[in-house]
């Protein structure tokens, strides 16, 4: 059994506790309009070219197996629709103008990455985390990585947008020791505008994480153009759940505008950022309903 892969970040310190190894799993059912992981999003592989890296040198040319670079009048032209996405090129680019987004990896060549930061992992309460993307739409394997790394003695995190059927979380349930849950807007119709899907079923699951017992760290994306008016009702809400840990607001950030171009992918990044102001109101606005904020 293999993972669709992007990236395995190490020293990882904010997806959990302590210090961690994040691993991010190709694909999500969610698309949110201030995405900071698009090469997340789809489950195929892809490679972004940094067009304002490139010094046209020409060793990617050879490389392709089907023609998509190309040489023409000293520039270089890559032809994105005869890219296979084998990822073979992005070695020979010694410019860093190519980044490949989606290996496949099963757990045992997985395993030795994970274990290599396991001193960091003890003397912080640190651990590993599954992100993606939505990793839980490779329920199986993650259910197969969590359990080896139990086995192990390691701290292990889920990170989970919810929009994932519940077998999915049943798999990874037993062998979790927290739940990194995202929350982007309480009403319906807020939430479709967020992401394009309804929050019942993610409603439905965290509703479900909660009554088995299970730690559960809320994460909340705060987006003053989608949800800023959101923050009270889900404050309001969280307050009736019984482990909820603590809630870590997200700044939204733009950053990742340079990712959508060298992806070709539409950019739907909101320009509005929120203010440290804004912030430092909604964290407090959360204290005030008795719930516990990560700074
Ligand atoms: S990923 Fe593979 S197919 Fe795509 S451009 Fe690179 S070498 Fe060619
Ligand atoms: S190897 Fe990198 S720098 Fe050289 S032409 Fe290809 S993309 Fe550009």
């Amino acid at each position: 059994m293999k993972a669709k892969i992007f990236e395995i970040k190490r020293f990882a310190v904010h997806d959990g506790d302590g210090i961690r190894t994040t691993v991010f799993f190709k694909g999500c059912p969610l698309k949110c309009v201030w995405c900071h992981n698009p090469e997340g999003l789809s489950f195929a592989p892809q490679l972004a070219y940094y067009a304002q890296k490139c010094c046209s040198c020409g060793e990617c040319v050879s490389i392709c197996p089907e023609g998509a670079h190309t040489i023409r009048n000293g520039q270089h032209v890559f032809d994105r629709t005869k890219c296979s996405g084998c990822g073979a090129c992005e070695k020979a680019c010694l410019y860093g103008a190519l980044a490949f987004y989606g290996c496949d990896r099963t757990v045992d060549e997985l395993l030795p990455v994970l274990l290599e930061d396991r001193e960091f992992y003890e003397t912080t309460n640190g651990g590993v985390t599954l992100s993606g993307g939505e990793c839980l739409l490779q329920a199986e394997f993650c259910e197969a990585l969590l359990k080896r790394l139990k086995a192990e003695g390691i701290h292990t995190a889920v990170d989970t947008c919810g929009f994932v059927p519940k077998t999915a979380i049943d798999r990874v349930l037993p062998c979790t020791d927290v739940f990194l849950y995202d929350l982007k807007a309480w009403d319906e119709s807020a939430h479709i505008r967020c992401t394009g899907q309804s929050n019942r079923l993610i409603i439905e699951n965290l509703e479900y994480i909660d009554s088995c017992g299970k730690a559960i760290e809320i994460r909340i994306p705060f987006v003053p153009a989608y949800n800023q008016d959101q923050m009270k009702e889900i404050a309001s809400y969280l307050r009736g759940l019984k482990n909820i840990t603590k809630v870590r607001i997200l700044p939204y950030h733009n950053y990742a505008g340079s990712k959508y171009t060298a992806l070709k992918m539409e950019n739907t990044l909101p320009e509005e950022l929120p203010s440290e102001e804004a912030m430092q109101k909604v964290r407090e606005l959360f204290k005030t309903y008795g719930l516990q904020v990560a700074d």
